[in-house]
């Protein structure tokens, strides 16, 4: 403690004010089970009451009478404010003295303490004494730190909270405006599906993954860079003092790839991808919230061209994300008014030309007449949430106009209906009861119903997938791998799987005849089909070479514009009357 100037005192004066500030701090701190000092500034003494040197761990005769007790114990960084608060005091510029700092107590700590005192001046109007209390608030203290550990770190991920993450990037805005040379970026990542593994895994299992994933972003940033839980399955980094934008997609793509490994949760092994949307401050000088926003906007971006993408912020996009919510309100009431409808595209078989089935594909009939194809709403439906009563309705619809073709035509009940299953549908823990329903109320053969899911959708949970597979097998459904080819499914898990058909992707059939690795691929795909008891349907036959080539690698079944096009439930009826055999 610095020098304290003392002065001749007028006794009398001092020794009243004392007992009167004494006897008001005394009441208090037997209350509050404050330590008590008085501070004999004249002798630079200082009386520590009992309870005082007990707050510190002391016995009564362990601590003396000299400042030194109280000032050498106080935290190095909490001196200098200490020594002014109170020169402060007895200066007269603060009415009264009171500041939390740091003491070390007896088994060598830290503890937080509340010091409150009152300078008591002589007649000339200078301090002669000073006495006070002294509070624990180490509870209140660590009750703080944890408040605003909470505040600033996600309890799931311990990752950054959205608020410190924002203040983060607050002082990133406000750098890249001071210095031109500074840059920074914002990527904004999205979990894929990551709802399908929440509902099928439970949510214990969802808390280890989001965290597991959260430390493979650290892996892929630096020191210097926030990785933040923005809530939910949604992330963002903050990468600082990047020289271009590249150093901003590279990060993104190492991200991407870390993916390719699967997460090991306490049971079972999880593939998950990530959409991610990148903005930087090379092309956007915007408020932090601005930043963010737009970022998410490219995410979404992402999600929509096929999901384990990035993608690039630019200001088209404002128009885009405008156009993305008024679909998502439109959507949410086409269901509600019955605006959807199925379209059917046959299914032939290539050696006879007959028919062999149909694909109920959806279709969306807005309020204008226009009719969207599933590309541009499916995504949407998804990520809402929506595709499950759409899917449902899809399910029965299907089945419902099956079965009355069946009714109506008997060469109908030697055919199958191709049916598409989302992602969230598949994974809803009452699929097979919902099935069932269906199957009783519209009164359909299940053998005749061929449920197409992807290949993503049984890279998930493998052991759930399994046993949704076998259930459904157990009721006779056929099931099929659509788009075969365009996922990374393992071909070790494939085998295990009770799977019927694979459905080649139409980007191989339809380039098969110029590029000799799409028809290798075909025919690798066949091979492996047939191999593993499978049958094969090839997707996108829209010239008789490719029918030729897919019939001399003995694909079984094919679909296409060459054969037709996806109809109307009429037309559908006519193609069964009117070609029954395609030459
Ligand atoms: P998908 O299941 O692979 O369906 C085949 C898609 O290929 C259909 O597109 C069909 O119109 C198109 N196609 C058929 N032949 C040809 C051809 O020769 N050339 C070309 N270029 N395309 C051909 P569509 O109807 O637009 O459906 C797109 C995707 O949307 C479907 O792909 C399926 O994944 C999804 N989808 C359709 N309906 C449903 C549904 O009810 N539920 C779910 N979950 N998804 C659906
Ligand atoms: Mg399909
Ligand atoms: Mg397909």
């Amino acid at each position: 403690m610095g020098c304290v100037a003392i002065d001749v005192t007028d006794h009398q004066n001092v020794q009243e004010a004392l007992r009167e500030s004494e006897g008001r701090y005394a009441v208090a701190a037997k209350h509050a089970n404050d330590g008590l000092w008085d501070w004999d500034l004249l002798q630079n003494k200082v009386n520590y009451s009992s309870r005082w040197k007990e707050m510190l761990g002391y016995q009564e005769d362990e601590v003396s009478h000299r400042p030194e007790e109280w000032f050498n114990r106080v935290h190095v960084d909490d001196r200098d404010i200490l020594n002014t608060e109170i020169a402060h005091h007895l200066g007269g510029i603060n009415p009264q003295f009171e500041l939390e700092f740091r003491m070390r107590v007896r088994n060598g700590e830290y503890q937080w303490f509340l010091c409150r005192g009152l300078a008591i001046h002589n007649a000339m109007g200078r301090p002669s004494r000073m006495t006070g209390s002294l509070t624990d608030i180490s509870h209140r203290k660590s009750m703080e730190a944890q408040l605003q550990h909470g505040a600033f770190f996600d309890p799931i991920t311990k990752l950054a909270s959205r608020h410190l993450f924002m203040d983060r990037l607050t002082g990133a805005v406000r750098r890249s405006k001071r210095r031109d040379a500074y840059h920074f970026a914002v990527l904004f990542l999205d979990l894929d599906r990551f709802q399908n593994i929440n509902d099928s895994l439970g949510h214990s299992a969802g808390d280890e993954l989001l965290f597991s994933f959260g430390q493979r972003l650290l892996e892929c940033v630096r020191e210097q860079d926030t990785v933040s839980r923005l809530g939910g399955d949604e992330f963002a980094i903050l990468i600082e003092g990047i020289t271009s934008v590249v150093d901003a997609t590279v990060i993104a793509s190492r991200i991407q790839e870390i993916l390719t490994i699967p997460f090991q949760l306490a049971t079972q092994q999880i593939f998950v991808s990530v959409s991610i949307g990148i903005t930087t401050s090379f092309t956007t000088h915007e408020t932090p919230k601005n930043f963010l926003r737009d970022a998410d906007t490219a995410m979404h971006k992402a999600k929509n061209s096929g999901r384990a993408h990035y993608v690039v912020f630019h200001k088209e996009m404002h128009h885009d994300a405008y156009h993305r919510m008024q679909l998502e309100m439109d959507l949410r009431t086409a269901m509600e008014r019955k605006e959807f409808l199925l379209h059917y595209q046959p299914i032939i078989e290539l050696q006879s030309g007959v028919i062999a089935g149909f694909e109920a594909l959806i279709r969306w009939q807005r309020a204008d007449g226009t009719l969207l194809p599933p590309s541009q709403f499916i995504n949407l439906a998804e990520e809402t949430g929506l595709i499950i009563p759409m899917g449902w309705w899809v399910l029965e619809e299907a089945c419902r106009q099956f079965q009355e073709w069946c009714d109506k035509f008997s060469d109908c009940s030697k055919m199958m209906i191709s049916i598409n299953l989302s992602g969230r549908q598949f994974s809803q823990p009452d699929l097979v009861q919902t099935m069932d329903k269906i199957l009783k109320r519209t009164k359909i053969d299940p053998t005749c119903i061929k449920l197409e899911i992807t290949e993503s959708m049984i890279m998930g949970n493998i052991p759930m997938i399994r046993k949704q597979l076998e259930q459904l097998k157990e009721r006779k459904f056929q099931i099929a791998i659509d788009d075969f080819g365009t996922g990374y499914s393992s071909l070790g898990y494939l085998h295990s799987f009770p799977i019927d058909v694979l459905k080649v992707d139409r980007s191989f059939v339809m380039q098969m005849e110029h590029d000799e690795d799409k028809f290798e691929i075909v025919k690798t795909i066949v091979g492996l089909a047939h191999r593993l008891d499978m049958s094969v349907v090839a997707e996108g036959i829209e010239t008789s070479q490719h029918l030729q080539g897919l019939r001399t690698l003995g694909c079984e079944y094919g679909q296409g514009y060459y054969f037709s096009e996806p109809v109307n439930q009429t037309k559908a009826l006519h193609l069964m009357r009117d070609y029954p055999k395609w030459p």
